[in-house]
C-alpha cells in the first residue's frame, strides 16, 4: 500500500504555489495542484511529479469537480489568491475589492470545506493558508487586499479554535514582498509598475516561502506552528522598506 501523504495545492500555477508544490513533493508528499492555467499548471506538475486538476476556487462547480478526483488528503495549502489594484477607499473600485473577497476569502473557505472531511479521516490532517502581512498591518492603498486578507486570517484562526479535539493543524503564513506575478496581477500586466515595486531592494522568491510551508508541513503530529511571518531583511512592514540608492 502507498503511504506517501497527499497534499494539495491551490493556486499551483506560479509562484508561492509553484515553488511549494515542488518543495512538498522534495518533502515526500504527492501533490495534486490546482489553478485555472491548466497549461502551466500541467509544466509544474510534471517538474515536480504530481497531478494537476483545474481548479477555480471562486466556482463551487469546479471546486466540486476538483475535490471528486481526491481521495485522500493529508495537507492543503490554500495559496490561491492575490491583490486587484491599490485604490484609496475614496475611488474604490469595489468590483476588484468583490474579486480580492471572493478569491482569498471564499475560495479559502470552499477549498477548505470541501476538504475537511478528508483532512480530518487522514488521521493526521493540516492546513497551511498563505496570508499575508497585509493580514496584520494596514498600508496605504491597501484597504481592500487588507480587508479580505484580514477576513481570510480570520476564517484560518477560527478554524484552529474549532478543530481542537480533531488531527488536523492549522499555521498561517504571513509574507512580506515575494517577487512572483502577484504585482503583475495587480496592476493588470502593468510590467514597469510592476518591478518598481522590488526596484532596489531584495524581495524573497517563491522558494523561501516554499521552504517555509515545507518546513511546517514536516513537524511531527503534535506540533502546530500556529502563525508565522516572514519578510525580506529589506523590509519590515507593508511599505516599510530600505532601498539602496542605485
Ligand atoms: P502569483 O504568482 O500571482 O500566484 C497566484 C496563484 O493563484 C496563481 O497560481 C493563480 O493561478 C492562482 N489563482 C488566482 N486566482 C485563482 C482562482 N480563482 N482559483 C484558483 N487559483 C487561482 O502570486 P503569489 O505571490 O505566488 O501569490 C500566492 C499567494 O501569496 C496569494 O494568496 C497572495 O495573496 C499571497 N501573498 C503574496 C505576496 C507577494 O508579495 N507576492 C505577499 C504576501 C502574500 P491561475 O491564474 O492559473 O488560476
Amino acid at each position: 500500500m502507498d503511504t506517501r501523504k497527499i497534499a494539495v495545492v491551490t493556486g499551483a500555477s506560479s509562484g508561492i504555489g509553484a515553488a511549494s508544490a515542488k518543495a512538498l513533493a522534495a518533502a515526500g508528499f504527492d501533490v495534486v495542484l490546482g489553478a485555472r492555467r491548466t497549461e502551466r499548471l500541467s509544466e509544474v506538475a510534471a517538474e515536480c511529479g504530481g497531478t494537476a486538476l483545474p481548479l477555480d476556487v471562486t466556482d463551487e462547480a469546479s471546486v466540486a469537480a476538483f475535490v471528486f478526483e481526491i481521495g485522500r488528503c493529508d495537507l492543503l495549502v490554500n495559496n490561491a489568491g492575490g491583490a486587484f489594484g491599490l485604490d484609496t477607499s475614496a475611488e474604490a473600485d469595489l468590483d476588484a475589492w468583490q474579486r480580492m473577497y471572493d478569491v482569498n476569502v471564499l475560495g479559502t473557505a470552499r477549498i477548505t470545506k470541501a476538504l475537511l472531511p478528508l483532512l480530518v479521516a487522514s488521521g493526521d490532517g493540516q492546513v497551511v493558508t498563505i496570508g499575508s502581512i497585509a493580514a496584520r498591518v494596514p498600508y496605504q492603498g491597501g484597504a481592500g487586499y487588507n480587508a479580505a486578507k484580514h477576513a481570510e486570517a480570520a476564517i484560518t484562526r477560527v478554524l484552529r479554535i474549532e478543530l481542537l479535539g480533531q488531527p488536523v493543524r492549522v499555521c498561517e503564513i504571513d509574507p512580506g514582498m515575494v517577487e512572483t506575478e502577484f504585482s503583475l496581477v495587480r496592476f493588470e500586466g502593468d510590467r514597469a509598475k510592476a518591478d518598481a515595486v522590488y526596484a532596489g531592494m531584495t524581495p524573497l522568491t517563491a522558494e523561501d516561502v516554499a521552504e517555509t510551508v515545507a518546513w511546517v508541513a514536516t513537524r511531527p503530529p503534535h506540533v502546530n506552528i500556529d502563525q508565522i511571518t516572514v519578510m525580506p531583511r529589506d523590509q519590515i512592514g507593508p511599505g516599510i522598506v530600505h532601498r539602496s540608492a542605485d
